[in-house]
């Protein structure tokens, strides 16, 4: 599978690190909110069957993070409008 790094163009699957669901804010307040929040932040993800933006690093080229859009299902790659963006 060739992921498409921003600034590297596309490369095979091996030279990167998937780094989970993008999109994922920490909380606003963390003094305030309860356990069940934390809970929910740390573990609970979206694991939707389709289109997901995702996190990856290219771990084995040049080190930077970006945000990719991936079909769970078809394992398509749509590069991010905003890569570096979470
Ligand atoms: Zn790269």
């Amino acid at each position: 599978m060739l992921i498409p790094c921003p600034w590297c163009g596309d490369r095979e699957d091996v030279e990167f690190k998937y780094g989970g669901a993008a999109q994922i804010t920490y909380p606003q307040d963390p003094d305030t909110i309860d356990d069940a929040t934390w809970a929910r932040y740390i573990f609970f993800r979206p694991n939707p069957k389709g289109r997901m933006a995702e996190r990856w690093v290219h771990s084995a080229g040049c080190r930077r993070w970006f945000t990719l859009i991936r079909d769970t299902v078809t394992h398509e790659i749509t590069p991010s409008a905003d890569p570096g963006g979470q």
